[in-house]
């Protein structure tokens, strides 16, 4: 039985009105195993049941936000307790072939993000260095992401066969035209290029970062918490009758298609070049981390 590390791999705290969350894996650039994602969807459940927050920020402890998904160090998603899932698909570890990498992507990238999207509370993404992959997953559920000057974001993943990450909001988060440069080339676009895209609310120092997002959520937190939360759902409910949800779930089964043909291909549910040499691909930028692994498929 796998099991998973010890240290808490999500940090809470309240200041004021706002809760500040952080990822918590800075020897790894904050790769996402299952014990870090179930970690943080307590802590979003906190922070929307505590009636003094009123605005939430989302940040990572160390050099990056994010570096993707975990491949490769122990235990990453084993023995996820039941009680802790949130979708009717099972557990996946009960599971072979394609149905387990389905139902537990089903439940830890599709249905999770899914989940944070719709929280009735405004939430902040503060990026800095690396947002990779898994990384945009996290970015993009939020409502407004703000970034600092060193932040980069790439979506790899189709140099391991993989069409985009599981969550497919790319065609929403930018333009199609650019979407197909940031998914097809898989480059790491400056945060600057992000703003420029509309993908980012602002670009600031990495000095700046922290000081900047609490002080857009403080401007939140004073706003009519109701109003608020009606608006996001609006915003939500415009995307999904722009085809936001359909389009989604359609990527996410075709990202299970490739899994399959990986696995048929391969042995491996990702293809093409490993992690590592995925990792060392695009430009501009090293390599998140020495100890980091590369975001998934
Ligand atoms: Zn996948």
């Amino acid at each position: 039985m796998a099991t998973y590390e010890t240290d808490e791999p999500i940090l809470y705290e309240r200041r004021d009105a706002t809760a500040w969350i952080m990822l918590n894996r800075p020897d790894f650039a904050n790769s996402q195993n299952g014990q870090m994602l179930y970690a943080l969807d307590a802590a979003f459940a906190r922070a929307v049941d505590d009636p003094q927050v009123r605005a939430i920020v989302l940040t990572g402890k160390g050099k990056h936000f994010s570096s993707g998904h975990d491949i490769g160090t122990p235990g990453r998603d084993a023995d996820l307790p039941a009680a802790a899932r949130h979708s009717l698909w099972g557990d996946h570890s009960e599971l072979d072939g394609a149905a387990s990498t389905y139902v537990r992507e089903q439940e830890l990238y599709l249905g999770l993000c899914r989940r944070w999207r719709d929280i009735p509370k405004p939430t902040i993404a503060a990026v800095h260095g690396a947002c990779i992959a898994g990384g945009l997953m996290l970015a993009w559920v939020c409502d407004l992401i703000i970034a600092s000057r060193d932040a980069f974001f790439s979506d790899p993943v189709l140099r391991m066969g993989i069409p985009g990450v599981e969550y497919f909001a790319h065609a929403f988060e930018m333009h199609p035209r650019a979407a197909r440069e940031f998914l097809f080339l898989g480059d790491r676009m400056p945060a600057e290029r992000a703003y420029a895209l509309g993908m980012v609310n602002r670009v600031v120092e990495r000095d700046a970062l922290e000081a900047e997002a609490g002080a857009i959520a403080e401007r939140l937190a004073a706003l009519p918490a109701f109003g608020l939360t009606l608006a996001k759902q609006a915003l939500n409910q415009a995307e999904d009758a722009m085809g936001k949800r359909v389009a989604t779930d359609a990527a996410f089964n075709l990202h299970h298609l490739a899994h399959a043909h990986a696995r048929m291909t391969t042995g491996s549910a990702i293809g093409g070049q490993d992690a590592r040499s995925m990792a060392a691909g695009g430009k501009e930028h090293p390599l998140p981390n020495e100890r980091s692994t590369e975001a998934k498929g």
